[in-house]
Formats: structure tokens, sequence, C-alpha cells
């Protein structure tokens, strides 16, 4: 499945010069970073006080990003944000992760308050994690359900991701002679 996923984003890519083209020429996300840095005032007001030797924590980087601890200071930019929390969740390259891996491969990279609760509530959005969450709780089969809700399931189950199959082998369970 994982292996399927790249292979499509490599063919939009490659059917798609123009998109390629695109993706090279966008800024990176540590380039926009320092480009919305500036019109953050909390994080404006800081680039002072590092020149100044009041470090606290924050540090400009040999690429002039403001830095918290090593890692980048994402300004108060809704936009920027959810790039980067899609680039960290959603790209073609990534298998969603759960809300802790997310928040720790993230503050290896970023910093910005209320990084947790972004990628919480950016998670719980997330229609694919949804749908794989309701997939989870699909009933399992039970010894006790009968031909006719046996049959319910394999249709919705099998048939439906495999379609309908020219013979069946059974192994002769009472549930499946009894009544044929
Ligand atoms: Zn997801």
């Amino acid at each position: 499945m994982t292996k399927l996923r790249a292979m499509f984003a490599r063919l939009i890519l490659a059917s798609d010069g123009c998109l390629l083209a695109k993706l090279q020429v966008r800024p990176t996300l540590a380039q926009q970073t320092k480009e919305k840095q500036p019109l953050d005032g909390d994080l404006l007001k800081r680039i002072p006080q590092v020149e100044h030797g009041v470090k606290e924590d924050f540090d400009v980087d040999a690429k002039g990003i403001l830095n918290f601890c090593g890692r980048l200071c994402v300004p108060q930019d809704e936009d920027l944000r959810q790039v980067i929390l899609t680039e960290a969740h959603s790209s073609p390259y990534t298998i969603h992760p759960c809300k802790g891996k997310m928040c720790h491969d993230l503050r290896k990279i970023y910093w910005w308050l209320g990084l947790k609760r972004d990628v919480m509530d950016f998670v719980a959005r997330c229609l694919a994690c949804q749908k794989v969450k309701a997939e989870h709780h699909f009933p399992s089969m039970r010894t006790n359900y009968s031909l006719y809700k046996l049959a319910d399931l394999y249709i919705a189950k099998i048939v439906r991701l495999h379609g309908v199959p020219i013979s069946i082998i059974s192994d002769r369970d009472s549930h499946f002679i009894s009544r044929f």
C-alpha cells in the first residue's frame, strides 16, 4: 500500500512536467518561515534581543532565521503552519503519522506556541485518519452470527474488496453447509 502510494506520487510528478518545475522553485519551508518571521510582532522583537546578547534560548542561525533552542520559530501565520502540518502528516511521501509521532518529528525542526494543540486538531480533522479509525471498529465475525448476517458481512467486506468469486471454497463449517 505504501509502495503503491509512493509510485502513484512519482507517476504524477513524472507525467506533469509543470508540477515538477513548480515544486523545484517553491521556496523551502525554512525560507518561507524566514520571510514571514518579521510579520510576527512577538518574533520580531526577539531579533534585537538576540543581537544585544539577551539570549533566553533564542538565536539567529547562519541563514538568518530566528531559532528557539535550535528549532525554527514559525511565525503566527495560519497558512504557513497548515503547510508545515500537511507536509508532516499527509504529503504523498508520508504514511499519516499519529499525533504523538507527528509532534515528536515536528519538534525536532520547528517551534511555535500551541504546536501540540495544532497537531491534535489537524489529525482530528484528517478525513483519511477518520476513515482508518472507523474501519478499525468494523465488527469482527462472531460464530453466533446467522447465515444471513454472514452473507451480509461477506458481501460488504470481501466482494467490495475483491469482486465476486468464481467459486467458493468452504471448510464445510456448519454455518455454510446447513442451508445451502
Ligand atoms: Zn491522516
